[in-house]
């Protein structure tokens, strides 16, 4: 969730740099903000809800094809999966006892699992959890530029959103690599460069539009 959250900083400072590219102050660029909030919040966790609902979808149909196949042609299927794991390296025999013993065990859950890849562990995701999730985290990242505009007086909005937009995403970024065990400063630059070409253009784009 911490990338929906850069994701809700680097829109709405964009919108709040472009906004004031282009002459707007006070109110208009509160508006503009809040408006990227409730919009983009929206239109990620929608994203987001496809996504799942359609992976989700996808590993269902999967499991109800080899429900249907291991009932239709068991000697078949049972071929299949010792051929797969002849093909990881086991030899015939050996290839052949996995096979049966993984399949008295949990028929379904072994051809799901060897042949698709699918754990039948996993529980199953949770699309509407996920998209609120996501359209939250975007806010949330998106109230940082928003609090910039409202505390920061009229002259320098600009200069105090560029700058709130920088410091929270060098701390996103320093939550990522910790959360991923990478290194800080590579997350770090890519996460702040996005965010300052996504505010300079624009404000270039607002900026042709100046009267
Ligand atoms: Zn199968």
């Amino acid at each position: 969730m911490v990338v929906e959250a850069n994701d809700g900083i680097v829109t709405t400072a964009g919108v709040v740099e472009g906004f004031a590219g282009a002459g707007a102050t006070g109110p208009s660029l509160v508006i503009a903000a809040l408006c990227t909030m409730v919009a983009g919040g929206i239109a990620l966790a929608g994203a987001r809800y496809a996504e799942e609902a359609a992976e989700r979808e996808a590993r269902l149909a999967v499991i109800e094809e080899e429900r249907r196949q291991l009932a239709l042609s068991p000697g078949q299927e049972m071929a299949e999966l010792v051929a797969l794991f002849e093909a990881r390296g086991l030899s015939a025999g050996l290839a052949r006892e996995v096979a049966s013993e993984l399949s008295a065990a949990d028929a379904l859950a072994a051809h799901v699992e060897v042949e698709h890849g699918l754990s039948m562990r996993d529980a199953p995701s949770a699309p509407l959890a996920i998209a609120a999730a996501a359209g939250v985290a975007f806010a949330l990242g998106a109230a940082i530029p928003l609090l910039a505009v409202l505390v920061a007086p009229d002259d320098w909005r600009p200069g105090v959103v560029f700058v709130a937009a920088i410091v929270s995403l060098a701390i996103t970024s320093l939550i990522l690599a910790k959360l991923g065990r990478t290194h800080v400063r590579g997350v770090m630059v890519r996460s702040v460069l996005v965010g300052v070409t996504g505010m300079v253009l624009s404000l270039a784009t607002g900026s042709l539009f100046h009267p």
